[in-house]
């Protein structure tokens, strides 16, 4: 077959070819250490807490070693595209402070040398390289319309004759020149598809980082190249983009071990050498069952990161906890290093685990707690102010309009030794101190204490003075109570609790929830410096009406 006269028949007139092209893309002056790896999502309408576990991984082993992260939109699945997926990979991006070095703008300006960053604007380059695999009689086209192909495909299998168990090769890698001019000339649409050179019976190897070695039997299918809309599937585009783009890592989910091999067969047909791949676990819960399973949107709302932006976790506590399944060493070093920016942990792809993790909400709230635990008030006010001006305009409003008091609020218990540890999320904020921002309806008084704290308010009322220290307050607190028979030493208290109404503790709880509703709070002397004396009067007088 002259195969040089069937690629120019297939593609008489490209715009360039595979000399052209690889000019474009000279090869990376970097180290050998630096990495150049990348995110390359499908745009499909939201992000997959896997994707971005998979972009945190290429991230941080480009980031620790100065190397390069890009980004591609692999938007060549028309059919699953959705409008404006491609902004909601920028957004979610962006909200967690990731910046790829090289990408494609919104606006449709390339960042970087190696564009453009976006494969549905990449074709002529994919129909070069395909006319290239043809030219040499590696590639072949295919005239089967989808469900006529397989119908074909399947009788010639019966038969024998393409097809047994080891091989799938397509019956138009038979085709003669003659019968393809004619189909061309009848205007038959034809797909792109490999001659695989592989009869089942070989095997390959391959090194994966994060798994060791491989051995799996060598791709022998003639799988497609090209769809024939001249739209590349997704292994023929890896191939050529990864290499054209100078990727030294492909981390992606390991889902795809299971292709590689084709993988391998394409970039030693198209003459490149095989990128290096990092196949990452994937994140797993455990299912009603009780058996793992992948993460997934349908049956998880964490599973989609715009759970992490509606609950308003802060982004880094959400980066914290994956880092903290990527690399188990993180946590040593995080308890090691508490005030550190997790950017100064050093990533190794060595301590990648190999494991599937098990998404643990628990552990996240924990890690978030103690992040916002070592944060200013300042830093949470304007963190929930962000969070409400999207997703709770009222709140948003109110703490605009009293930002120095809901400062104060977010101090409290924050300053010290050890700061309190209830906030793991922007949105629980409202309603954690919701005695704060609003008057609190008594809600966990007991109905059998009514008529001893209606009395102990009442009396300790009479009593109260606003401007004494916390000590004054303290005693006075003490006073009312021993008046009214309550224990002021809680060991007499333990040994005759027969014959006392309570101790100073349950004194000190009317007085909680007269103030916040609640039986418990932070420090109730400095809750009433902020509350201001006419709130805390106003509070304590409205508890006698009860
Ligand atoms: N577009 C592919 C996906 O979203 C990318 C896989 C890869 O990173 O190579 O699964």
């Amino acid at each position: 077959m002259d195969y040089k006269k069937l690629a120019n028949l297939l593609f008489p007139d490209l715009k360039y070819n595979v000399e052209d092209i690889e000019k474009r893309y000279p090869a990376r002056t970097l180290t050998k250490e630096q990495v150049v790896s990348r995110f390359a999502p499908s745009p499909t309408g939201y992000m997959h807490i896997g994707n971005f576990f998979q972009m945190f991984i290429s991230y941080n082993l480009t980031r620790v070693t100065d190397g390069i992260f890009f980004l591609r939109i692999e938007d060549t699945d028309s059919k699953r595209e959705k409008k404006d997926a491609v902004k909601v990979v920028y957004e979610v991006l962006s909200k967690f402070g990731i910046k790829p070095d090289e990408y494609q703008s919104l606006n449709g300006e390339d960042v970087g040398g190696y564009g453009p960053y976006v494969q549905s604007q990449r074709t002529d380059i994919y129909k070069a390289y395909a006319k290239k695999l043809v030219e040499e009689g590696r590639a072949f086209p295919c005239f089967c319309k989808k469900t006529e192909g397989k119908e074909d495909v399947l009788k010639l299998r019966e038969q024998k004759f393409a097809y047994d168990d080891e091989k799938e090769y397509d019956p138009c890698r038979n085709l003669s020149l003659e019968d393809i001019e004619e189909k061309l000339k009848n205007g038959e649409k034809f797909a792109i598809r490999l001659k695989t050179k592989n009869d089942g019976s070989q095997r390959v190897k391959f090194y994966d980082l994060i798994k060791g070695e491989i051995e799996a039997k060598a791709n022998s299918k003639d799988f497609i190249l090209l769809k024939n809309d001249g739209v590349p599937p997704y292994a023929f585009a890896h191939a050529i983009d990864d290499t054209l783009m100078g990727t030294t890592i492909v981390v992606r989910g390991e889902e795809y071990i299971g292709s590689t091999p084709a993988h391998i067969e394409l970039f030693e047909a198209l003459g490149f050498t095989p990128v290096t791949y990092c196949h990452n676990p994937l994140i797993c819960k455990i299912g009603d069952n009780g058996n793992r399973r992948k993460i997934s949107k349908r049956f998880d709302p964490e599973a989609d990161m715009r759970f992490y932006f509606e609950k308003g976790y802060p982004t880094d506590s959400v980066l914290e906890y994956l880092l903290n399944i990527i690399n188990s060493g993180f946590e040593i070093w995080r308890s090691n290093n508490p005030d550190k920016n997790w950017k100064e942990f050093k990533f190794g792809v060595k301590d990648i685990t190999a494991v599937s993790p098990i998404f643990d909400i628990i552990k996240l709230n924990d890690i978030s707690k103690n992040l916002i635990a070592r944060m200013s008030a300042e830093e949470v006010y304007s963190n929930v102010l962000a969070w409400a001006e999207e997703f709770d305009k009222e709140f948003a409003k109110y703490l605009k309009e009293n930002k120095e008091y809901s400062t104060k609020v977010f101090n409290i218990g924050r300053e010290g030794a050890k700061p309190r540890k209830d906030i793991y999320s922007w949105s629980m904020v409202k309603e954690q101190f919701s005695y704060m921002f609003k008057t609190p309806n008594f809600e966990e008084l007991d109905q059998e204490d009514e008529d001893s704290f209606n009395e102990f308010i009442f009396e300790y009322l009479k009593e109260f003075s606003f401007s004494s220290s916390k000590e004054e307050w303290f005693n006075k607190v003490k006073e009312v109570a021993s008046r009214l028979g309550y224990a002021t030493d809680n060991k007499l208290y333990k040994a005759n609790p027969q014959d006392y109404k309570g101790n100073t503790a349950k004194a000190c709880q009317f007085i909680r929830i007269a103030l916040t509703g609640k039986k418990d709070s932070p420090d109730l002397y400095e809750l009433m410096q902020i509350l201001g004396e006419e709130e805390t009067i106003k509070r304590l007088n409205a508890k006698k009406t009860l």
